[in-house]
């Protein structure tokens, strides 16, 4: 028997030895499962893992984080346990079998065998095990023919209501048949659809559904899992008011250079949440009290609400930037604006003045600082006043427009603002 345990990263190697000797020590059996058994047998990189353990997977957790020093956390509510391995993790789970009383509900979940735990899976290319028992360590379990599916591409579900008991698989899915360029096989493909027709979406918590899109748009090239959205017809049952159309691809294209422009000029700037411009991508057409409603049912966070709707509030600022505008114009515009909505605009506006506007703000404009700090002005005898924030903001502008480099440029010009503001006060 080849060792399917071959391949894997030399890190885990010791891990997975360690994980074989223990069981056999409490004589259960232990097994690597799902996704991670599908990465290995592709040749993709391994950053996690995930244990099934026909056992109680708290206690057998947590005595392999006795063993190794280790962090560990259980989750008594899922009956699951996580052990921290310098930036790995390893999950433990009692293997379990599920019964979903009505469509889109949380399952019922009992112990079961491996088999059964198999089979709650959402297709057959994630639910293969590894045994890590010594007696047939590194040997495939494929009850169900995934390493055949695999083989062939193809995603495929394991029974017949799969979709109607957890339609967030069908955006699973997607997201497998989009990642590896894989095929959803024929009779997935009808069952899906007819989950999308019988509006499935509907009985699932919109939470999960967030989660699962969030987790589409972190994928490499988004643009062609909203593709394969949009010929489904999935994302007006999502939400009834997001109707793509062929503009919006445009825009989704110019969206990845933008993104790549923005990694390859500014390297020192905060990175990306690349996915949230993306959504903008999706959202953008949206009427701003729309786009808010559709962001509270959805769950997303604060900073991310206030990043998709400052949106709306500055597209026509930014159209504004469309003709030759004093540098601090640029600045006063683009300096509130988080990178994801300034990224945005530079795939959207596809007039050169705003691009050029933008570069300009990213490359120069954000960087300047001034050298005078209200203690200087304090030290040259200006008398504090409610008005310093207001003489900043100005002399920033003024820095700005003029390109002062010194000291003494900034606070002659301190002098003429501070005048001019008490002859008017
Ligand atoms: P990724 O590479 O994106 O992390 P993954 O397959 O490892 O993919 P996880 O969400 O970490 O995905 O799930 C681990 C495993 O749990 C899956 O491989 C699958 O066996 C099972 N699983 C996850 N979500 C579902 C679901 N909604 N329905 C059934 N099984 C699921």
């Amino acid at each position: 028997m080849v060792s399917k345990l071959k391949n894997i990263n030399p890190y885990f190697k010791p891990i997975l030895e360690s994980l074989s000797g223990l069981a056999d020590r409490l004589s259960v059996r232990v097994y690597l499962v799902g996704g991670v058994v599908r990465d290995l047998m592709l040749g993709e990189k391994i950053f996690d893992l995930d244990i099934v353990i026909e056992a109680d997977a708290i206690e057998f957790a947590h005595k392999f984080a006795e063993i190794h020093k280790k962090q560990f956390k259980k989750h008594h509510t899922f009956g699951t346990a996580t052990v921290f391995f310098d930036n790995h993790h390893i999950d433990f789970v009692t293997a379990r079998s599920e019964t979903y009383s009505f469509s889109g509900a949380l399952p019922k979940v009992k112990p079961a065998s491996l088999k059964e735990d198999l089979l709650r899976r959402d297709f057959t290319i994630n639910a293969m095990a590894i045994s890590l028992n010594k007696s047939d360590y590194g040997k495939l379990i494929d009850f169900y023919s995934g390493e055949n599916d695999l083989k062939k591409g193809l995603i495929r579900v394991l029974h017949g209501d799969s979709f109607m008991d957890d339609p967030t698989r069908i955006l699973r899915a997607i997201r497998f048949e989009q990642r590896f360029s894989f095929k959803l096989e024929r009779h997935t493909l009808k069952l899906a659809k007819e989950a999308i027709s019988k509006n499935a979406f509907n009985l699932v918590n919109p939470h999960r559904l967030r989660e699962e899109l969030v987790l589409m748009l972190e994928e490499p090239l988004p643009r062609r899992y909203i593709k394969r959205l949009y010929e489904l017809r999935i994302l007006p049952l999502i939400d009834r008011n997001i109707r793509l159309n062929k503009k919006d691809f445009h825009i989704l294209v110019k969206i990845e250079p933008a993104i790549e422009f923005y990694k390859a000029r500014f390297k020192r700037h905060r990175q990306l949440e690349d996915w949230l411009i993306y959504l903008m991508g999706i959202l953008y057409r949206l009427k701003s009290q729309d786009a808010s409603k559709f962001l509270d049912t959805f769950g997303f966070r604060k900073g991310e609400k206030i990043r998709i709707l400052s949106l709306y509030d500055n597209m026509d600022k930014i159209k504004q930037l469309n003709r030759k505008v004093l540098s601090h114009v640029i600045y006063k515009t683009l300096n509130p604006l988080s990178f994801e909505n300034i990224i945005f605009f530079y795939a959207y506006c596809q007039k050169k003045a705003i691009k050029r506007h933008i570069e300009i703000f990213l490359d120069k404009l954000i960087n300047v600082r001034l050298r005078l700090k209200g203690e200087d002005l304090r030290k040259l005898g200006f008398k504090p006043t409610t008005l310093y924030g207001k003489i900043f903001e100005k002399l920033l502008y003024t820095k700005i427009d003029k390109g002062f480099k010194t000291l003494e440029e900034e606070i002659r010009e301190a002098h003429i603002i501070f005048e001019n503001c008490q002859s008017k006060h």
